[in-house]
């Protein structure tokens, strides 16, 4: 159900007028505490309190949380908010999925998705205000890039999905799920990121498994290896392409990153979390992507990775059908063609379960989120390009 469409300059007065204060959103645990004791000289478990009101509760306003004292509410409100995105829109689909469209400035807004399925429920997460990775085949590269989001907005997503679906950590778990798959490349927001997934990991926050965190990554490689020294999370790899010519064409960033240094990554990745596997996602595209040979020379690269694991399916295939958005030059298989090329993996021995798709008739599926994006990359390639016509030369390089 649509709901009525706040002015965004709305957005703009409340985060004005709270600007100056601390936001809790922003706050994992162990950052909280710190606050609690340095800042407030407060005891530890005061941070906790606040933590469970906030992410058990749904109550943001101080003077509701009343195990607390008068004089520390007061010093809370004096000092800090806790200041969720604006809602600007939800809508659901007939199947299910539920899209929110959310306000983080008064130019940029981004979406989250819940996709509800038999005993359990993910929500997809936005990492960026628009991406700068430009894989072709992605609708929210069409958008362009503009910043990174802070980790209030990030646990502010999970946080306005939650409260909305009446889930009760640890008891009634609405919320089973998190994937980093919505707009952007988490793992070029690392910090706010795993801050945040630490919330949702966290018996004070959403409770969730580790397992159950998934960040998905289209392949910075030196951020994998971070990623496995400082979270504990799943991993999955937009792979989409089995060899490098295809794989540079429809994701640029392996141009930097080619598939023999990611497929190494990913094996440090899994030897560092014993026992773990590691899910590639693979979008299909007609005639692209999806011919018996990919089929074949995409075996062979998930072998070699069960082989190095040292572990029989360390490798996931995640086979998406591709999503088509407005102004895409690219075309899903048929429904034969996937499941032909799926067929080939399962003869070989793999799990690669198709992904359905859900959502898409509020484009909410893969691919499809688009927010609302004040692009800042364009305009200041365009002003470098302007700079050096003007001779700046390198200076604007
Ligand atoms: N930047 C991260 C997070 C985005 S995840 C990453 O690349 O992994 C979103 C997933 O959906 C990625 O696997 C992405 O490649 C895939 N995807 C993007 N556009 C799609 C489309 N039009 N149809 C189907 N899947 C798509």
């Amino acid at each position: 159900m649509d709901s009525p469409v706040p002015a965004v300059a709305d957005v703009a007065a409340r985060s004005v007028s709270e600007s100056k204060k601390t936001n809790i959103f922003d706050f994992d645990r162990a950052a909280l505490e710190r606050f609690f004791e340095e800042e407030l000289g407060e005891k530890k478990f005061r941070a906790h309190q606040v933590m469970k009101w906030i992410h058990h509760r749904y109550v943001t306003d101080f003077a509701g949380m009343t195990d607390l004292g008068k004089a520390l509410r007061a010093k809370l409100e004096e000092r800090a908010v806790v200041h969720a995105p604006q809602l600007i829109f939800d809508k659901e689909s007939s199947d299910g999925t539920h899209k929110w469209l959310l306000g983080m400035d008064p130019k940029n807004a981004i979406e989250t998705v819940y996709i509800p399925d038999k005993g359990r429920g993910t929500l997809c997460v936005s990492s960026q205000v628009g991406c700068a990775l430009n894989c072709q085949f992605c609708s929210t590269a069409t958008q362009g890039f503009n910043r990174n989001l802070s980790t209030a907005e990030i646990i502010g997503q999970v946080w306005i999905a939650a409260r909305h679906l009446g889930n009760v950590p640890h008891q009634q778990r609405k919320l089973t799920n998190v994937v980093m798959m919505g707009m952007g490349e988490p793992l070029a927001n690392f910090d706010n990121v795993v801050r945040a997934m630490s919330i949702m990991r966290d018996d004070l926050g959403y409770g969730l498994a580790n397992k159950r965190v998934t960040l998905s990554t289209a392949g910075m490689v030196p951020m994998i290896d971070r990623l496995a020294a400082e979270s504990d999370v799943s991993l999955a790899v937009s792979l989409h392409a089995p060899n490098d010519e295809l794989r540079s064409e429809l994701v640029p960033l392996n141009r930097k990153y080619p598939i023999a240094e990611l497929m190494d990554a990913c094996v440090r990745y899994a030897l560092r979390k014993k026992g773990e596997s590691v899910t590639f996602e693979y979008t299909l595209m007609k005639g692209v992507n999806d011919q018996p040979q990919h089929a074949r020379e995409l075996i062979r690269l998930m072998r070699e990775f069960d082989r190095r694991v040292q572990m029989k399916d360390a490798a996931k295939v995640n086979l998406i059908p591709f999503n088509p958005f407005p102004g895409t030059r690219f075309e899903r298989p048929d429904d034969e063609a996937i499941r032909g090329f799926q067929k080939l993996l399962n003869n070989a021995g793999m799990i690669a379960p198709v992904r359905r798709t859900r959502g898409d008739d509020i484009d909410a599926a893969c691919g499809q989120l688009k927010g609302q994006v004040m692009d800042r990359t364009r305009r200041q390639a365009e002003f470098r390009k302007r700079l050096v016509a003007q001779g700046a030369g390198d200076a604007a390089a």
